[in-house]
């Protein structure tokens, strides 16, 4: 932001679509760790009670759970997408407030000159 003005709400669509260009790829779940036995007969995991790890990545599609089988290769990968997607929340929240402040301010300037 610029120092001795107010930002103008091209400014804060500039400003953000910048920011939200490093935050690609960007996906919204949880994703969560789960232990599950398998159906092998005298299996040594799941007999030992250790069963079998694996990540399930949860979500919502229209009001509908959905729910996706992560491979342990992919974890990290897909950890990060979160972050993304958790950053790229922030940022629109975080854009709400200062955009509508620009677009106001830009209404009561607009609304002077056309008094003056
Ligand atoms: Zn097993």
């Amino acid at each position: 932001m610029k120092e001795g003005r107010f930002e103008s709400s091209s400014d804060v669509v500039h400003w953000l679509q910048s920011e939200a260009a490093e935050l690609w790829p960007a996906l919204l779940g949880s994703l969560s760790f789960r232990r599950s036995p398998c159906v092998r007969e005298n299996c040594p995991a799941c007999m030992s009670g250790e069963q079998h790890p694996s990540h399930v990545l949860y979500g919502r599609l229209k009001g509908r759970r959905v729910a996706v089988y992560v491979p342990e290769e992919l974890v990290p990968e897909v950890r990060r997408c979160l972050e993304n997607g958790r950053a790229l929340q922030e940022l629109l929240y975080e854009a709400a407030p200062r955009y509508i402040k620009a677009l106001k301010r830009e209404r009561t300037a607009a609304s002077r000159r056309d008094e003056s």
